[in-house]
């Protein structure tokens, strides 16, 4: 059976990748089933793809190094991800996590991304949150799918579902935040979900012959 290792230790996110690969004869575990504690991996990339790679490689590695140089046979995935505004040029980007800086969080980010857009009309606060996946099949191969969720950044802070800058963002045909969603709303629109199912299509046409729809 064919083991993939999910570059991550975010609970959610092993959560999500279990149910898509549910039923596929694919078994998922986590960075956190293989190494403790889990070691910070540093996103320097200037992409969502190269950072996503670096994450995916640095497991590969690592299971290499534990298991020979096939890494046992697993294969490895990662994700990166992130809000896109127009207006600043497309940032924060790659930086989403630490856009305030030392000891950023979601509340300091939020506060930085309102200020930064104190001037800016509501008709050019268009903004999407982007994801990426890299899945390592080899030591040179790869399958990589993007997420796109479009939408736009309002003037205050509302609702409480969610994480990071949801409650700032209201996606597109939305009059609610993304913070103001049911878990199931989100996923069904969210960037990381339509990565998901990239992903799946991918897997699919080339050929893998682990989906079998
Ligand atoms: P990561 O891919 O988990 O490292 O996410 C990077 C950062 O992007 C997060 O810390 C959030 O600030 C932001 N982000 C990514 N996905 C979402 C989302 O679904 N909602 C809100 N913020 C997000």
């Amino acid at each position: 059976m064919k083991n993939i290792v999910i570059a991550t230790g975010n609970a959610g996110k092993v959560k999500e990748f279990k149910e898509m690969f549910a039923g596929l004869g694919v078994s998922v575990t986590s960075l956190a089933d293989h190494v403790s504690p889990i070691p910070d991996i540093a996103e320097t990339g200037a992409t969502f793809y190269e950072n996503a790679k670096i994450k995916a490689d640095w497991v590969y590695q690592y299971m290499q190094q534990t298991r020979g140089a096939d890494g046992g046979g697993v294969w490895t995935l990662a994700d990166d991800s992130g809000l896109e505004v127009d207006a600043l040029g497309g940032a924060p980007g790659v930086l989403s996590a630490r856009y305030s800086g030392e000891g950023a969080n979601s509340v300091k980010n939020n506060e930085k991304l309102l200020n930064a857009l104190s001037d800016v009309p509501d008709e050019k606060r268009t903004a999407r949150f982007k994801c990426v996946l890299v899945l390592k099949t080899g030591i040179n191969t790869y399958l990589s799918a993007e997420g796109v969720c479009e939408g736009r950044i309002i003037n205050e802070i509302i609702g409480s579902n969610g994480f990071g800058y949801d409650p700032l963002f209201v996606p597109k045909g939305y009059d609610r935040t993304m913070a103001q969603l049911t878990p199931e709303e989100k996923n069904c629109i969210s960037h990381r979900g339509a990565a998901l199912r990239g992903l799946y299509a991918v897997m699919d046409d080339g050929g893998t012959g682990i989906v079998s729809n």
